[in-house]
């Protein structure tokens, strides 16, 4: 027998559908007194505590951290390549873990956060190994897309309308940022090749961009898009 409003199965000795309470009613039928197909309580699904999840997740980073720690401090007597492995880690729970602690996470804040402790790591390396590359190089690539990033991020949760001219503009910056990324490389690393690759892609990035300012001033070329690719 079963439900003829939810199509659950039922025990003969049903009176009532347990799951959608539809009185079961059939003229002819005998009831015998069995027992039921399904418990008569509800249990209520055991809640998991979050701060469960939390430890589980930190021991879970910590435990590497700890043996990579334990593996190089003594063998070398100080820090050595464990440094790139803990910064790593850091870096990771705190971009992909870190925003889990809070009900609604804010990548306004979270992004800049991840931005400078990108930052710090690659200042560790370049101290690490004694490299001349930090301020010339790392910084200001680092810092250029931090500015940018934050600023897609902060307009698009904060401004509702105008995303196309969002991107349309960051896509232009970051294109424009490209031939300063060569110059930056070139003045950094080996001042003999300034080969102007850079002015591909440049270029490639400034077109795409211009295209989604275009899109966004120009309302019919908007529409045309938007049926062609169903967005
Ligand atoms: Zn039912």
């Amino acid at each position: 027998m079963y439900c003829i409003s939810c199509g659950v199965k039922l025990a003969d000795s049903e009176k009532a559908c347990p799951l959608c309470g539809l009185e079961v009613y059939h003229p002819k039928l005998q009831r015998t007194v069995t027992e039921g197909l399904y418990p008569a309580h509800q249990y209520p699904p055991k809640e998991v505590s979050p701060w469960g999840i939390r430890v589980l997740v930190l021991t879970v980073f910590l435990l590497p951290l700890l043996v990579v720690l334990l593996c190089d401090l003594p063998a070398h007597g100080q820090i050595t390549w464990s440094g790139y492995v803990i910064g790593a880690l850091i870096l990771l729970y705190t971009a992909i873990v870190l925003p889990f602690w809070f009900k609604a996470p804010n990548p306004v804040i979270f992004v800049p956060i991840d931005f400078a402790l990108v930052g710090v790591y690659l200042l560790y390396i370049n101290y690490a190994v004694g490299g001349r590359w930090f301020l010339s190089f790392a910084f200001p690539i680092t810092g250029f897309f931090a500015l940018v990033v934050t600023a897609v991020v902060t307009l698009t949760r904060y401004v509702r309308r105008g995303r196309l001219y969002i991107y349309g503009g960051a896509a232009v910056a970051v294109g424009l940022f490209i031939p300063v990324m060569e110059l930056l490389m070139y003045l950094t690393f080996d001042r003999v090749n300034f080969t102007y690759w850079s002015f591909y892609p440049m270029g490639a990035m400034v077109l795409f961009g211009g295209f989604l300012i275009f899109l966004a001033i120009c309302r019919p070329a908007r529409e045309m898009m938007e049926r062609k690719f169903f967005i």
